[in-house]
């Protein structure tokens, strides 16, 4: 038994360092994949900023060649001319300053008609593939007289447009800044007057769809990109299922291991003791102490073969089980599988019955069913029920045998109503350590009713006990 205690140890060792490894391996791997993602989206996001400034750099060259063309030179001197009469005028005092803007924007207006004609003409041939407008405003018109007078017909806070399309400024881009300066003279009643103009400007574009086209250029990468994305976390994804489920594996086996060397135990042990005793002098002189150590042997024996029949029977999957089926009404088979119980059962179990008496037959095999029932029933003492309530209906609606197994036992957590129809599950909880077993028979269970087509389910609460529900259609028509 030493020898089994000590690889064990060894296997519990390996097994939570495996744990700890696969704990790590996953947190690496999210890691990775989470650094990954951030870098990617950084190279996007760099790529995505280039694009668009090299977009905006390509616009606003075809901007500056189309503004350095002799035709837009002559459409602006065309105002500035008009616009420098203007100034005339208001020094002369026979216009005011409202007026003098007022002329200029008349006098812009029909020649903007012609500037955008040509800028739309001209923008286009760029083949930029995006609507690109672009504007003029004034920023600033400022005269300074002969004595340095400064006198403000435009200031930075209430600019005018001037030239383009008139849109709105907050989002659009700034190309240049340009000021034209002149010292005009001019006659003043006679004589020699002149004034120093400064004319500012500012000319802005506005790509319309520049993000869709930003976004049309990367389609292609960012379709990879997120392929690839998709792609590693499915690898991922796999993986880390793959690993839980290899760790749950694992456990079970680990929890298997330990359980039925903790049955093999006491029958193995009083054995040893039982073939030291017969093998004792003393013991062979006396026929009592010799038989007893035989019936010893005998009933020990007898417990080994139950826990390798119940390892070895219980541990078959439904697709094992070979149904021999019959049509019977449940009443009098229950009620005889209960009194049978009851009867095998210690007398201060209090066991309550409620089976309907009905004409609705059910199509099972009577020994896996009965077995089914009793594994459950079975259980049901073992976890500590003193009240057992067995409860068969019939319901009409669903058209489903229903048999209800309740026990005021320790019951459980709803967590593991699951888990506890799994293969040699058992729920390793402290409490619960005294409770022997191989977390056989709730599977053995659940697999024959699948067999019958059913379902079987369980309600509990932790100290106040379960409750298994066995649910069977009926082929009765
Ligand atoms: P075993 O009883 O051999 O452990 P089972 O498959 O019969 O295996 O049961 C699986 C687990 O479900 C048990 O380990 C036990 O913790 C829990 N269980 C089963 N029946 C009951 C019950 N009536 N009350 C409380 N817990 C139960």
């Amino acid at each position: 038994m030493k020898n089994v205690k000590d690889s064990l140890g060894i296997y519990f060792y390996k097994f939570t360092a495996m744990q700890l490894k696969s704990k790590i391996l996953i947190l690496g791997a999210i890691i990775t994949l989470l650094a990954l993602t951030a870098i990617q989206g950084y190279l996007i996001y760099n790529t995505y900023e280039l694009k668009k400034s090299a977009f905006t750099i390509d616009a606003r060259n075809a901007i500056a060649v189309i503004y350095g063309q002799k035709q837009v030179d002559s459409l602006m001197w065309d105002y500035r001319n008009d616009f420098l009469k203007q100034l005339e005028s208001y020094k002369k005092g026979q216009i005011t300053k409202p007026q003098v803007l007022e002329n200029l924007k008349e006098k812009v207006e029909p020649i903007n008609v012609l500037f955008n004609d040509f800028y739309n003409e001209e923008i286009k041939k760029n083949n930029l593939k995006a609507d690109i407008k672009c504007k003029i405003i004034v920023t600033q018109i400022q005269i300074v007289d002969s004595l340095g007078l400064k006198t403000d017909f435009v200031q930075k806070d209430n600019n005018i447009f001037l030239l383009g399309e008139n849109f709105d400024s907050t989002e659009a881009i700034l190309i240049n800044n340009s000021t034209w300066q002149q010292d005009h003279d001019f006659i003043n009643e006679g004589n020699p007057d002149a004034f120093g103009l400064n004319f500012k400007t500012s000319i802005y574009m506005n790509i319309l769809n520049w993000k869709q086209n930003v976004l049309k250029v990367m389609a292609g990468l960012l379709f990879i990109s997120v392929l690839l994305f998709i792609f590693v976390l499915s690898l991922l994804y796999y993986s880390i299922y793959n690993l839980l489920k290899q760790k749950k594996l694992a456990e079970i086996k680990t929890d298997f291991i330990n359980n039925i060397t903790h049955e093999l135990k006491t029958p193995l042990s009083t054995l040893a003791i039982a073939t030291k005793t017969l093998t004792n002098r003393f013991a062979q002189d006396d026929k009592a102490i010799a038989e007893d150590t035989i019936k010893t042997i005998n009933r020990q024996n007898r417990r080994l073969q139950n826990i390798v029949d119940e390892f070895l029977s219980n541990s078959v999957s439904s697709e094992d089980i070979k149904l021999n089926e019959e049509e019977f009404f449940p009443y009098n088979f229950l009620n005889n599988l209960v009194e049978d119980f009851k009867m095998s059962s210690a007398t201060d179990i209090e066991f309550i019955k409620n089976i309907e008496k009905n004409e609705v037959s059910i199509l099972a095999d009577k020994f896996y069913l009965g077995t089914a029932l009793l594994n459950i029933l079975n259980n049901a003492v073992k976890y500590g029920g003193k009240k057992i309530e067995f409860t068969y209906i019939f319901d009409k609606e669903s058209r489903l045998h229903i048999i209800y197994i309740k026990d005021n036992g320790i019951g459980m957590s709803s967590k593991y109503k699951k888990q506890i129809f799994e293969k040699f599950y058992r729920i390793s909880e402290k409490d619960r350590h005294n409770y022997k077993g191989l977390g056989l028979g709730l599977y053995y269970s659940n697999q024959i009713i699948k067999v019958h087509k059913g379902e079987l389910s369980v309600k509990s609460k932790i100290k106040e006990g379960s409750t298994f529900i066995i649910k069977i259609p009926t082929q009765q028509p």
